[in-house]
């Protein structure tokens, strides 16, 4: 087992050469239907119900395969819009859970319910056995009922009879428990908030995320992936190979400058004040909430104890 430290020392040590990457090669637009849905291909397709994290769907006659469910609030939509797709109709047979956050589980109980096969990372079958209050803002989270619990878990990786592949970021990008779900055939990869599509990622590190984890888990999408690779994440647009680069170079920078501040005794407030991402501010909003979690992630992290 490689210890964090060392993953994170690999993690850095492959920045330097991308770095270099490419310039940013952009997808082909990205053609939504009149729903907000986003085709990637025959049988698979991006759900979007607005105010709800993206869902991939894999339709066929003989049942679906869904990447994350939505909200429980917004189950019902999501659901009607995956049983509007071509193909979309059948039983839902199985459904993986990204990570253990509502906006991916609202679903969970409906469909294990009715009997679909529930695959997540053993860490996040964890986190659902228990309620979650985060210390910073005090947010509380009720475990699932049992039903509603990932009812076949894995620690590494695995392979659906399909050739599906999935497996586990154990970077800790943004809990402890994030997966990825690889379509071959479709060069297509989910990986849920373990990269995003837009703004800055929420860092939980009271439940594994940190900011080493972030640049660890990026890398990580891009040994499974190729250069042709589509990544969808949960919020935000498709992303290219190339985007994961940036972001790994991004995030790497300020990792970086985190470190240095927390060597010298410097608190998350501190951080925060010193701006280390301020050129990345014009395109990506403020960064405070960001920088203040990352800090406190290191400190989570990188203290003697934890
Ligand atoms: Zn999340």
């Amino acid at each position: 087992m490689q210890t964090r430290r060392q993953l994170l020392k690999n993690a850095m040590a492959g920045t330097a050469g991308l770095v270099l990457g490419a310039p940013a090669l952009r997808l082909a637009a990205q053609t939504a239907d009149a729903t907000g849905n986003v085709k990637l291909a025959d049988d698979l397709f991006i759900v979007r119900v607005p105010g709800e994290a993206s869902v991939l769907a894999q339709t066929s006659r003989d049942g679906v395969l869904l990447v994350d469910g939505g909200s429980a609030a917004g189950s019902d939509a999501v659901l009607k819009a995956v049983s509007a797709l071509p193909n979309g109709s059948g039983k839902i047979q199985t459904l993986f859970n990204t990570h253990w956050h509502p906006e991916q589980t609202g679903s969970n109980e409906k469909l294990g319910t009715a009997g679909a096969t529930i695959i997540a990372q053993e860490n996040t079958r964890l986190w659902l056995q228990q309620n979650v209050a985060y210390p910073w803002n005090g947010q509380k989270f009720k475990k699932l009922p049992k039903i509603a619990q990932p009812n076949k878990t894995f620690y590494d990786n695995g392979t659906l009879p399909s050739g599906v592949r999935y497996g586990w970021i154990s970077d800790a990008a943004h809990t402890d428990g994030d997966l990825y779900v690889y379509f071959p055939q479709q060069n297509v990869m989910a990986v849920g908030d373990a990269a995003y599509g837009q703004g800055w990622p929420v860092v939980d590190w009271w439940t594994g995320g940190w900011i080493g984890g972030i640049v660890g888990g990026l890398q990580r999408i891009q040994s499974v992936a190729n250069r042709d690779t589509k990544i969808v994440p949960a919020r935000g647009p498709v992303l290219s190979f190339a985007d994961i680069t940036a972001q790994v170079d991004m995030y790497g920078t300020i990792y970086d400058r985190l470190n240095q501040m927390m060597n010298k005794g410097r608190g998350p407030s501190e951080a925060v004040e010193a701006k280390p991402a301020k050129e990345y501010e014009a395109k990506m909003g403020n960064p405070d909430e960001f920088i203040r979690r990352s800090a406190e992630s290191l400190w989570a992290y990188l203290s003697p104890d934890a």
